[in-house]
């Protein structure tokens, strides 16, 4: 009986937000019931939420007032969702380039939250969230980590990157009180140290394993390898990362039915996640408005994003740079929020024949992984038009000299018969600085034509 449970959950955590300002509770008890209200209740919530922002950001932010005075657009004149599309896109560029003018005269920098996106391929974005929008998204978290079967107090294993920088002494004692959380650091997951986390989980028994969907799946690997079957996870929570269909196939086959996938991102934090009917991600609608321009349930399409809550910091038409697939049948959990199918990752993780055709580098990395005996894991890097590298982890056991040619093959299938290539063994696909993988990488412009 883990008696310390409800002693964090009821005491000490609403307590802790409170001190910080902050009440997530409030918002939790509308949340919990609103995701059950129909598709058109729903609907005539974000357009509410839409209006008021819009009609913010206009008296409020230089940037919107020009933009929407430049397309002549009148700020009360939204009178249904589709409206919105008459909006020009906000792009990253945008947001570097415009620093404070998207800024609320109405907040100001210190009073709200500082975020960062990663820049492992390009310049980091700088923004603020207010703390009302701040709190909100506290909420929307936590009633998805429920659907998990997680609620605040429950113990948690995390696999993550960069855990062993410095903390203060204050973070420890949070971690231990509040969050209740072992760490496995996924920048060194070699066997003497996944072996020693393992015995931490026995030890601990958390109820949810929250981690990139790699290391997860990497994370279950391991344990099938060593036979380990007590861990007695009831919920697992993928996220930051794209989850490969081998991945939930692996993490499924270890650990059972108990995958729920998740997308979110620093600026937005949570967008979307799996329910307990495991068939799409259900949109967090009440605080975004999710656009997923010419998409259907096979041809994703690209993800507009406007923020309903962030006042200081208005994210109107936001191009986050993911693709997704969308889901339009009813969920049969019940749940009358909008859902997305697959998320497919970044735009700019598609690559390009010679002749300039996109091709998502993703949807095709499972075929080489399935299909070449011996390939284990691949990743594909695209440096020039007419050429790739592939970065492949091999498995030695079912590896033969058949391997590389059925690959070329693939290649040429795929690419055409110009599409040079080189291909590098490595015992694993390297990780960014924060501890994540990337399996499709990019590095020449869009082709024009
Ligand atoms: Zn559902």
């Amino acid at each position: 009986m883990d008696w310390f449970r409800p002693i964090s959950r009821h005491i000490i955590h609403p307590l802790y937000v409170r001190r910080e300002g902050r009440n997530p509770y409030r918002y939790l008890r509308d949340l919990d019931r609103s995701q059950f209200f129909s598709p058109d209740q729903i609907a005539a919530i974000q357009l509410e939420r839409l209006r008021t922002i819009v009609r913010h950001a206009y008296d409020h932010t230089e940037y919107y007032r020009k933009v929407m005075d430049q397309y002549g657009l009148n700020p009360d004149s939204l009178t249904s969702l589709d409206h919105i599309r008459t909006f020009p896109i906000l792009t990253k560029d945008d947001i570097r380039n415009n620093p404070d003018s998207l800024i609320s005269n109405l907040h100001t920098k210190e009073r709200m939250i500082y975020k960062r996106t990663g820049g492992s391929t390009s310049v980091p974005l700088k923004l603020w969230v207010d703390q009302m929008a701040y709190t909100f998204k506290e909420a929307a978290t936590l009633r998805h980590n429920s659907w998990a079967g997680y609620h605040q107090g429950d113990k948690m294993a995390a696999l993550w990157g960069n855990t062993d920088k410095p903390r203060s002494l204050r973070e420890k004692l949070f971690g231990l009180l509040l969050a209740r959380v072992v760490f496995l650091d996924t920048l060194k997951m070699d066997a003497p140290y996944m072996r020693a986390f393992i015995q931490q989980v026995r030890d601990f028994r958390p109820t949810v394993l929250m981690g990139h969907a790699h290391s997860i799946y990497y994370f279950a690997r391991f344990v099938e390898e060593e036979g380990v079957r007590d861990l007695g996870f009831s919920g697992i929570i993928s996220t930051a990362e794209i989850l490969y269909d081998y991945e939930r196939a692996k993490i499924e086959q270890v650990f059972g039915n108990i995958l729920f996938d998740r997308y979110g991102c620093e600026e937005l934090s949570i967008i979307a996640s799996e329910c307990e009917a495991h068939d799409g991600l259900h949109v967090c609608a009440e605080g975004l408005y999710v656009e997923v321009l010419d998409a259907d349930d096979q041809y994703p399409g690209k993800l507009v994003i406007t923020d309903l809550w962030n006042h200081g910091m208005p994210f109107i038409r936001y191009e986050i740079g993911d693709m997704a697939t969308i889901k339009t049948d009813a969920c049969s959990c019940g749940r009358g929020l909008p859902r997305l199918g697959r998320v497919l990752g970044r735009t700019a993780d598609v690559l390009y024949t010679p002749e300039g055709k996109a091709i998502s580098g993703i949807s095709i990395l499972d075929t080489f992984t399935i299909h070449v005996p011996g390939f284990k894991q691949v990743q594909v890097i695209q440096d020039l038009i007419d050429h790739l590298t592939f970065h492949v982890v091999r498995d030695d056991a079912t590896f033969t000299d058949e391997s590389e040619s059925i690959f070329g093959r693939r290649v040429a299938e795929f690419f055409g018969p110009r599409m040079r290539y080189d291909i590098r063994y490595l015992d694993k696909i390297p990780q960014t600085e924060r501890g994540k993988y990337r399996f499709s990488i990019c590095n020449i412009p869009q082709p024009k034509g």
